[in-house]
């Protein structure tokens, strides 16, 4: 036999107060989400900068934060430098054809250096050898930066 549940009717006051609580209740549970959103984003942003301030001191480019943290973050922008020329670049990191679920430090070897391009194709030299990225910070992304500016490098298609 179950057990017999009896109910006590609730008086007008408690019937309002727990319709508060309800409401109130459903309102965090609609806002929470936003939050923790909000709160992933600042934290991404931090560990992309955590990552270049590491890389400006000439700490060690693994671990890196993944490239889909660090669009989510609002940091867009890779700044590489070619260690054979020394030329650096922009790399908008939405346009990159790579895994975004892996770290950003992977991308650093296959990227290729335009400007070592561009100068053994001038040279006509067929030498080939390999021009080596590294990657050297993550950025913020600026919308209104100038449209002149183009990334010089892509990674390849795999
Ligand atoms: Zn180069």
């Amino acid at each position: 036999m179950s057990p017999r549940i009896i109910q006590l009717p609730l008086s007008g006051r408690d019937r309002r107060h727990y319709m508060r609580e309800l409401r109130a209740a459903e309102q965090a549970h609609r806002d929470l989400p936003a939050k923790v959103e909000e709160a992933y984003r600042a934290a991404h942003a931090v560990a992309c900068h955590e990552w270049s301030v590491r890389q400006f001191i000439g700490g060690p480019a693994e671990p890196s934060p993944r490239i889909v943290d660090a669009i989510a973050g609002g940091c867009e922008l890779l700044e590489v430098r070619c260690r054979r020329c020394s030329h650096e670049s922009l790399i908008d990191l939405t346009e990159v054809v790579w895994p975004r679920e892996k770290p950003i430090h992977t991308l650093a070897k296959v990227l290729r250096c335009q400007a070592c391009k561009d100068e053994r194709a001038g040279s006509g030299s067929s030498s080939a050898r390999k021009s080596v990225t590294s990657c050297i910070a993550i950025r913020r992304t600026i919308r209104s930066n100038d449209p002149g500016e183009k990334p010089a490098k892509k990674a390849r298609t795999r």
